[in-house]
């Protein structure tokens, strides 16, 4: 007897609706009008169902740490270091209770909003020492059956600023971490110095010694104008490929690459495809550009030409509710409708594309095993209230069931029958 089956559902690719039928957490069988008897039945409807979405790119640790009913900045926008020292103002008075409350919370609106799958950055430096990695490895364990977590160890406070860095990190790998982070911005030497290529160096040394995936934070800045070397993306690439670690390396912002020349990023993109980097676009529209008096500039990624040269592109929510960006609700069809603005995609493939980069993209630069709609994939799936990806996306579409290991995570009120040809009575007509 099969566990679950989900009858006539859209799946990009297939020419008719067709069933999903589900076994211990599996999907064992995909096909039009599937002869099977389950004991749980979903009707699909003509709905659009979708690999699990895969946040590639969340600080879990920090996240939700704005108060809840009013969110907001509660001070002015300060420059992106006065709001990395304001994160370490006010995360002293994190408890591990407070760190685990929140991203439980953080988890459970993911998976309300379909993620199955998501990357938390953490921090982990000399001041908080393995407190929030703790926190979080309890999180992780606790929700596995809800959300898959990877966590990435963030350093908050630099990496090769201290000889007491490199121990703590290792000690974070031994309790639970999953990949190394980068973050060259933040690793400031005594004398306000920063060495990136040697913070990327130090990053590649510890992934490699404990033979984990990197993951780093790079280009976060958008200068006016930058040179092919200049950019710390290249020097990741150029290191990746030098030290074999191709399909291994992610790569978070990589905005100063927007700054470059068409003919520089050309050769750099070129090059991250060689390296097979993975590129996440946060995507940064709001942070950058905050002292430009007249054409504002907007400090995103190159999304569209690395999805041409065959980069893998994903986009994350970075930051939600907290002191780095106060909005966000841990739903990628409005991070990805927020991307379709910034980065100029509304055709009907670029939304196809769209929803492509959260789910399967994303699940390529984490490296999930057994991610995908076919027979002896995981069951981690998403209906989606909506016929096909850009009226998902340009409709907001309800996430009608969320799926998980086989089993139904979330359902969530279908709001919308508008592609169905009907308003379901919802509206009081207006005498
Ligand atoms: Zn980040």
């Amino acid at each position: 007897m099969i566990d679950l089956v989900v009858r006539n559902v859209r799946i990009e690719g297939e020419p008719a609706l067709v069933d999903l039928a589900v076994k211990d957490g599996a999907i064992v069988e995909r096909g039009v009008s599937l002869n099977v008897v389950a004991a749980q039945e979903i009707a699909g409807d003509g709905r659009l169902l979708i690999p699990g979405f895969v946040e590639s790119h969340l600080h879990l640790d920090i996240a939700l740490m704005n108060d809840w009913q009013t969110p907001g900045r509660p001070e002015p926008y300060l420059s992106h270091y006065g709001l990395n020292q304001s994160v370490e103002r006010r995360r002293r008075d994190f408890t591990p209770e407070d760190i685990e409350r929140r991203a439980s919370a953080a988890l459970e609106l993911a998976s309300r909003h379909g993620v199955t799958a998501l990357r938390a950055q953490c921090h982990v430096d000399r001041e908080v020492g393995l407190k929030h990695v703790e926190a979080l490895q309890r999180v992780k364990e606790k929700y596995a059956g809800r959300v898959t977590v990877q966590i990435v160890t963030f350093p908050q406070q630099g990496l090769i600023n201290h000889p007491d860095n490199a121990p703590l990190f290792r000690e974070a790998f031994r309790i639970g971490a999953d990949v190394m982070g980068g973050a060259s911005n933040l690793d400031v030497m005594g004398d306000g110095r920063i060495d990136w290529r040697a913070h990327i160096d130090a990053a590649f040394d510890l992934a490699m010694e404990l033979d984990v995936d990197l993951d780093i934070h790079a280009d976060l800045s958008i200068p006016q104008s930058v040179t092919f070397d200049e950019l710390e993306t290249v020097y990741i690439a150029q290191q990746t490929i030098e030290r074999g670690y191709q399909g291994r390396v992610t790569v978070g912002h990589a905005c100063t690459l927007g700054v470059a020349t068409p003919k520089v990023a050309a050769e750099a993109i070129a090059l991250i495809r060689e390296a097979n980097l993975n590129i996440i676009s946060q995507p940064d529209l709001y942070r950058l550009g905050r002292d430009d008096t007249h054409n504002v500039r907007r400090g995103l990624t190159r999304v569209k030409e690395l999805l041409a040269a065959g980069v893998n592109v994903t986009y994350a929510s970075n930051n939600v509710r907290d002191a780095l960006r106060p909005m966000g609700n841990f739903d990628l069809l409005e991070e990805g409708l927020i991307l379709a603005y910034g980065a100029h995609m509304d055709t009907v493939e670029e939304f196809n594309t769209i929803l492509r980069m959260s789910t399967v993209n994303a699940a390529r630069a984490l490296r999930l095993p057994h991610y995908g709609l076919q027979p002896g994939c995981t069951a981690d799936f998403v209906i989606l209230d909506a016929p096909t990806p850009s009226a998902a996306i340009v409709g907001q579409a309800e996430k009608a069931y969320v799926v998980k290991n086989g089993r139904i995570m979330a359902t969530n009120q279908t709001i919308s029958h508008l592609y169905q040809g009907t308003l379901a009575g919802k509206f009081v007509e207006n005498g």
